[in-house]
């Protein structure tokens, strides 16, 4: 490992970061899983839910209307899209369940998706009646372009779901390229970006992107996002239509929801635009690679991904008969170290054994990934 690969950009960013959230009791490399909240965000949660005891709940949505309107308005941004095809949702796995009840497909059309899909997601598509047509990958689990464009050509699926960045494995798909060649043939491509939305570009042409607001864009939990293209809105019958004067879209928003927290999500938005996305992830990238470089072999613990992956999520394979359930119990009361214990059942069709997840956000350091190291 030279200083070169330890050296990380935008220090600025990492304390900026680093000073408007809450002290963390330890070190937490976790982000995949939830992220930490700044203080402007925890406040505008706090703030919005004193509104709803004051004015009445209905009357404190109402006033938080514009901001929530904008919010709409920077998530479409980010995924390519207009406030108009974004809904709020309450997660990632809310936002599939209500695209694919509104979808209504008829049972047994035939979905693309990875091999290496997250269970979740699978079983949500199987319980919808699609049937799965795998899509041919490579050895990392990433989306072979070309077979992919003989399948669009020869026997188009009904659509293409493509996880972006996996919950157990910081691998990127070819979601541009994937996006382009669906754009060609006329199917469209519907974007897992769960573990991509803050943290790899999204404005990549999907036709439906889906989120999650508590992990890359430390937004609160148990809010969600679902940005659809009206090209698709056009063919959804949500169960109760949008009122007449909403755009389509506004029939998948829940009307019972935690406002506070979408209001939390729309804050955590506008400190990542202000942040700049792009250095956003430049810093996570290198934190990557860095985290890469420090932690494959300490311990015997052996990285999964390409060393160079541009992606803040690095997952760590045991040395024989050392178990990753103990191992991260251990981590966390030992050494106040935050990851997370990923069973093959995450991803049963390309895990072969359990992982350990390391995700820092922009304030990590080399240092906490040495301290890991030496941990492990
Ligand atoms: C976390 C995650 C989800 C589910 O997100 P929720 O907000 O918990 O529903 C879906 N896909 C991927 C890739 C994830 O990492």
């Amino acid at each position: 490992v030279t200083a070169l690969d330890l050296l990380l950009p935008h220090e600025d960013l990492a304390d900026a970061w680093r000073t408007a959230r809450p002290r963390p009791a330890g070190r937490h490399l976790d982000t995949a899983a939830c992220s930490r909240q700044s203080h402007r965000v925890l406040e505008a949660v706090a703030h919005h839910a004193r509104h709803e005891a004051e004015l009445g709940g209905y009357v404190a949505e109402a006033t938080a209307g514009d901001l929530l309107q904008q919010g709409r308005s920077v998530i479409g941004g980010l995924v390519g899209m207009a406030a108009a095809d974004v809904a709020f949702v309450e997660s990632a796995q809310a936002a599939l369940a209500a695209l694919l009840a509104a979808w209504r497909l008829p049972a047994g059309s035939r979905v693309a998706r990875l091999p290496g899909e997250y269970a979740p997601n699978a079983a949500m598509l199987r319980a919808a009646g699609l049937e799965a047509v795998l899509l041919a990958v490579d050895g990392d689990g990433r989306a072979d372009v070309a077979a992919l464009e003989r399948l669009l050509a020869t026997d188009p699926p009904r659509f293409v779901h493509l996880t972006h960045v996996a919950s157990h494995r910081g691998v990127v798909q070819p979601a541009a390229e994937v996006a382009a060649l669906c754009r060609a043939h006329g199917v469209p491509l519907v974007l897992d970006a769960a573990q991509s939305l803050g943290s790899v570009d999204v404005d990549l042409g999907a036709d439906v992107v889906y989120s999650t607001s508590r992990k890359w864009l430390a937004g609160p939990r148990g809010v969600g996002v679902l940005c659809v293209r009206p090209a698709v809105a056009a063919h959804l019958q949500p169960v109760l239509p949008a009122p007449a004067d909403l755009p389509p879209v506004r029939g998948l928003e829940s009307g019972e929801a935690h406002v506070a927290g979408r209001v939390g999500l729309v804050l955590a938005v506008g400190e990542h635009l202000a942040a700049g996305p792009v250095r956003v992830r430049e810093r996570l990238a290198a934190l990557g690679r860095a985290g890469r470089r420090v932690l494959d072999g300490a311990g015997g613990w052996r990285v999964v991904e390409p060393p160079d992956e541009p992606t803040a999520t690095t997952t760590l394979r045991p040395p024989d008969g050392v178990d990753v359930v103990a191992t991260r119990a251990r981590l966390l009361t030992e050494h106040g170290i935050v990851t997370t214990a990923a069973g093959p059942e995450r991803a049963p069709g390309e895990m072969t054994g359990p992982v350990l997840r390391v995700s820092p956000h922009v304030d990590g350091t080399v240092d906490d990934l040495e301290a890991l190291a030496a941990a492990l």
